[in-house]
């Protein structure tokens, strides 16, 4: 119960094609879904994009059919992570808290005024 606070989404809120989030900081910030479904941290994500990418690439019927990416549901997983269930039917995706702040951009902060300690 004590140490350094936690930094944990006091809020988080679908703003169109976006994510944002309210912080326990007092810092806001926002992450479209395209970039948390092209950062998607599970091992098979990653393997793929550790690949070069191949040109003659073509688009699954199923991504073509889901357009653009959309959460279907965002379920927390524990304290620290959230679990994203796409509408291409991808879910073995785990953000954790900390990948959420680093791929989101700060577009507002609370402490402008006072000094944080
Ligand atoms: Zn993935």
């Amino acid at each position: 119960m004590s140490g350094s606070p936690v930094l944990r989404p006091v809020k988080l809120k679908r703003e169109g094609d976006q994510l944002v989030i309210d912080w326990s900081d007092g810092i806001r910030t926002a992450v479209t879904w395209q970039t948390l479904r092209q950062q998607c941290p599970c091992a098979a994500c990653q393997e793929q994009r550790a690949k070069p990418p191949d040109p003659f690439r073509v688009l699954s019927p199923r991504e073509l059919a889901a357009g653009a990416p959309s959460p279907v549901q965002m379920l927390p997983r524990g304290y620290y992570a959230y679990q994203i269930i796409w509408n291409d039917g991808h879910d073995t995706g785990i953000y954790t808290l900390e990948n959420l702040r680093k791929m989101s951009q700060v577009v507002s902060s609370a402490s402008t005024a006072k000094s944080s300690s």
